[in-house]
């Protein structure tokens, strides 16, 4: 159960307090800091206390890799792929933080009835595409049940995103799909990353993994949870980021041997998270897809 106010010292999904605390870099905020707790047992981390917002002089733009239009639709035809091997027949979907709505352009061209909401967008009706600004809450009080609910990197930026996620489970007809998508805190990809791990953002309160987001669905009723096998991107699909082996890391040693002992003892990290994290660990973002039962169970 998460315990949302007292996130300094406790970890909210174990009650651990083991905890570490860094200050990394924020990636959208050139120069600016983060505080960050990380839970030893759960190795899961989110950021407290909440960073105020850097001035918009440091800010990058925050659509500027969701906004572009080519990039936009590969990116949903991917992600469409994806939920289509959980929902083969087009229905009523929504999508919940749909930004400039690229993934619901794509579902509506592939016959799906595809509703968008955000706190930040700027509303549209094309075709079967439609886009509302505002939260679920705002928009949605009639019990409208949907063959699809997605959240694409969504719930790293809601402090209080368990409540998110039942506010958006409860919106999945029974025996429809309900897709979660955010960054991968259990990867090679935020150990290589380290302070600088793209994922570190002033707006980014949760650093989460596929075990504790996979128990949550579990909590919510939710049964079938396949992890995505791939990355959702377009230059970043496949399971790139794999630990070095042996042999490139004795090959790396000869050829630097002045950052031999850093070399071997970065190989001896990324293989306790290959064996600690066999498979998820390279996948640097993460999705999954969960079936609501057809019949409560
Ligand atoms: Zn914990």
């Amino acid at each position: 159960m998460l315990l949302l106010d007292d996130l300094s010292a406790v970890c909210p999904f174990c009650g651990g307090r083991e905890i570490n605390r860094f200050a990394p870099l924020a990636a959208n905020a050139p120069g600016w800091t983060i505080s960050v707790i990380e839970c030893q047992q759960c190795e899961v981390a989110w950021q407290w206390p909440a960073s105020q917002p850097p001035p918009p002089s440091v800010t990058k733009p925050y659509y500027d890799g969701y906004s572009n239009d080519e990039a936009g639709r590969i990116r949903g035809e991917l992600e469409l792929r994806f939920m289509g091997q959980f929902a083969p027949q087009p229905g009523k979907l929504i999508d919940v933080g749909a930004g400039t709505g690229s993934f619901i352009k794509v579902a509506a061209a592939n016959g799906w009835e595809a509703t968008g909401v955000d706190p930040s967008a700027t509303p549209f009706a094309e075709g079967r595409a439609q886009l509302l600004r505002g939260t679920l809450n705002d928009v949605f009080h009639s019990g409208e049940l949907f063959d699809a609910v997605t959240m694409f990197d969504v719930i790293e930026h809601v402090p209080d995103y368990l409540t998110l996620m039942q506010e958006a489970a409860r919106l999945v007809k029974p025996g429809g799909v309900f897709v979660i998508e955010t960054g991968n805190y259990q990867s090679l990809n935020r150990l290589r990353g380290g302070r600088t791990w793209w994922d570190y953002q002033t707006d980014h309160c949760w650093y989460l993994a596929p075990g504790i987001v996979n128990r949550q669905l579990r909590e919510f009723g939710f049964q079938q949870i396949t992890l995505c096998d791939r990355i959702l991107r377009q230059h970043w699909t496949g399971r790139g980021d794999s630990a070095r082996s042996w042999l490139q890391t004795v090959r790396a040693v000869v050829r630097r041997p002045w950052k031999g002992a850093e070399t071997i003892n970065a190989h001896r990290i990324e293989r306790t998270c290959a064996s600690k994290w066999p498979e998820w660990h390279q996948m640097g973002i993460f999705a999954f897809a969960a079936i609501k039962p057809a019949v409560a169970s």
